[in-house]
């Protein structure tokens, strides 16, 4: 693959036009107020453009348009392999425009430019391509009755569907929800982060390009207190898809409640326990992924391996192992190709995340590496690789998601223990278990009260897979055939016969 060098990325950025429009109806436009606000570089902290705030107004416009757009069939009527090829044409199309589209995460959320290009853009066109492969594989259901009835379970498109996205992967979050939704034959009308909606915008073009027809794909750009809110309230909107925060979730089944009582799904925060047992099979691939899996994408990843469990015999060292693999994770210009450790998204952010850092040394954790900022040509939100160790699973730092590079590792006596402590938080995303004991294993898999469990290895993501949450981390899956159901509606049909 012949991919441009840190020269290279730089040109292209300075050359880069920001879209500045929202997309609704099939065409770019300006907010109806007119108004806009700016979009930041966390790697410069410059202004790199000003971008449209939309409000109810916008967001009315856009759902009239998806919902004519739903109405008339002229994309949920279609036939269900006939919307396949168009999702298969837009993920060949992201992959065309791969380059751009990492351009754009990366001078949005301030990630490393590789990270982008390999990670974010190739797993969001898998995504399309996966549900543009297998919606005409779906089969609906006859049921069995008397000779004179014809009793069928047969699945609807659900008709609008909003859909609100976080800044840490946009189009990756954004494609795990909208893949299934289009395929299923529904509009979409996404709000990507106020921080991060050049490569959704992108999209936008794309899909027209690849056949879909205007008003079934909009998107609404703004903040989250209007526009998101907005989306939430709208009496027009069937269905309403959200990552992000579990604060901000709640707040869409508040909405939800005082509108239609639009079906909500949820994907929210994690505070994530990767387990180690002293009998893990293979302690260098467990250092690995501990430090990648707390460091990459700058720890501002919902599933990050945020909560290290170590067991006691082992702890000193394997921390320490860790550290020196959190240590390669250098803070870097995000355009460099060798950068491993980009910028913290936004200064909100950037302050958070210190904050949580300076609430661990006051709790009385200690901290082992990292702990300070830095600046690339004395600029930039840039957080080094911290752990902490001796940490207390009562700590401020072991029970709240801090998004960002801090890992916090706590020690154990037995697997009981263990998964106590892992259990012990409002959270329930994601956990890893390393041990060579099988009924160790199952016995993590079956009482971790997670979503998603790792054994001897930390987060597989594959597209197939379920990815949701138990508890506060949300309701609901992405990823998998079961994610098409979230947006169709069930119905029964009785039909009797002479
Ligand atoms: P956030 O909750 O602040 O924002 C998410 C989206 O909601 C944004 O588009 C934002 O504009 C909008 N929003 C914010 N306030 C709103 C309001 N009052 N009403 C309506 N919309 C509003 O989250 P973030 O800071 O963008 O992302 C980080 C969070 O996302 C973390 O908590 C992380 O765990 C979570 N996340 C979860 C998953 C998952 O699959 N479970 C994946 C990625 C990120």
């Amino acid at each position: 693959m012949n991919l441009p060098d840190h020269a290279g990325w730089k040109k292209m950025a300075n050359e880069f036009t920001h879209q500045t429009k929202a997309f609704i109806g099939g065409d770019y436009v300006d907010a109806q107020s007119g108004k806009t606000y700016e979009t930041i570089n966390p790697a410069t902290e410059k202004m790199t453009a000003h971008v449209a705030a939309c409000d109810a107004h916008d967001v009315d416009i856009a759902v009239k348009s998806a919902r004519t757009a739903f109405n008339d069939g002229r994309w949920s009527r279609l036939a269900p392999r006939e919307r396949g090829k168009v999702l298969q044409k837009l993920a060949a199309l992201v992959l065309d425009h791969a380059d751009i589209l990492a351009l754009m995460e990366c001078l949005n959320v301030g990630k490393p430019i590789m990270e982008a290009r390999m990670a974010d853009i190739n797993l969001a066109s898998e995504a399309l391509k996966w549900y543009g492969e297998a919606i005409d594989k779906l089969t609906d259901e006859i049921i069995a009755t008397p000779d004179n009835v014809r009793a069928t379970i047969t699945r609807e498109p659900m008709g609008v569907v909003g859909v609100v996205v976080p800044w840490n992967f946009p189009l990756l979050m954004a494609c795990w929800k909208i893949a299934p939704a289009l395929a299923a034959g529904n509009s979409v009308i996404i709000k990507p982060s106020e921080q991060t909606p050049q490569s959704i915008l992108k999209l936008a073009e794309l899909a027209i390009a690849a056949g879909i027809p205007e008003g079934v794909f909009n998107v609404i750009t703004g903040h989250g207190t209007e526009a998101g809110a907005a989306i939430g309230l709208h009496n027009d909107i069937d269905c309403l898809t959200f990552t992000g925060s579990t604060a901000v979730g709640k707040k869409f089944l508040e909405y939800s409640g005082r509108s239609n009582m639009k079906t909500v799904w949820l994907e929210c925060g994690g505070k994530n326990p990767n387990i180690v047992m002293a009998d893990c099979p293979d302690m260098d691939k467990a250092v690995m992924n501990a430090a990648m899996n707390a460091f990459f994408n700058q720890g501002e990843v919902c599933a990050a391996a945020s909560r290290l469990l170590v067991e006691e015999t082992i702890k000193d060292e394997f921390i320490e192992r860790v550290a020196m693999i959190g240590k390669t994770r250098v803070p870097g210009d995000p355009l460099n190709p060798k950068t491993n450790l980009g910028a913290i998204v936004d200064k909100n952010q950037y302050d958070r995340v210190n904050r949580y850092i300076n609430k661990g040394q006051e709790e009385g954790a200690d901290l082992v590496l990292g702990g300070d900022t830095v600046t690339i040509d004395g600029t930039g939100l840039y957080i080094n690789p911290t752990i902490f160790k001796n940490v207390q699973s009562t700590m401020t730092i072991a029970r709240e998601e801090i998004f960002g590079p801090v890992l916090a590792a706590i020690s154990f006596k037995d697997i009981n223990e263990a998964i106590n402590i892992a259990n012990d938080s409002p959270y329930g995303l994601a956990a890893g278990i390393w041990t060579r004991d099988i009924n160790v294993a199952h016995k993590a898999a079956r009482d971790l009260q997670v979503g998603s469990v790792s054994i001897n290895s930390y987060s597989s993501i594959d597209i197939a897979l379920p990815f949701g949450g138990y508890k506060q981390s949300g309701i609901g899956v992405d990823k998998s055939l079961h994610a098409i159901e979230k947006y169709t509606n069930m119905k029964s049909t009785w039909l009797e016969l002479d």
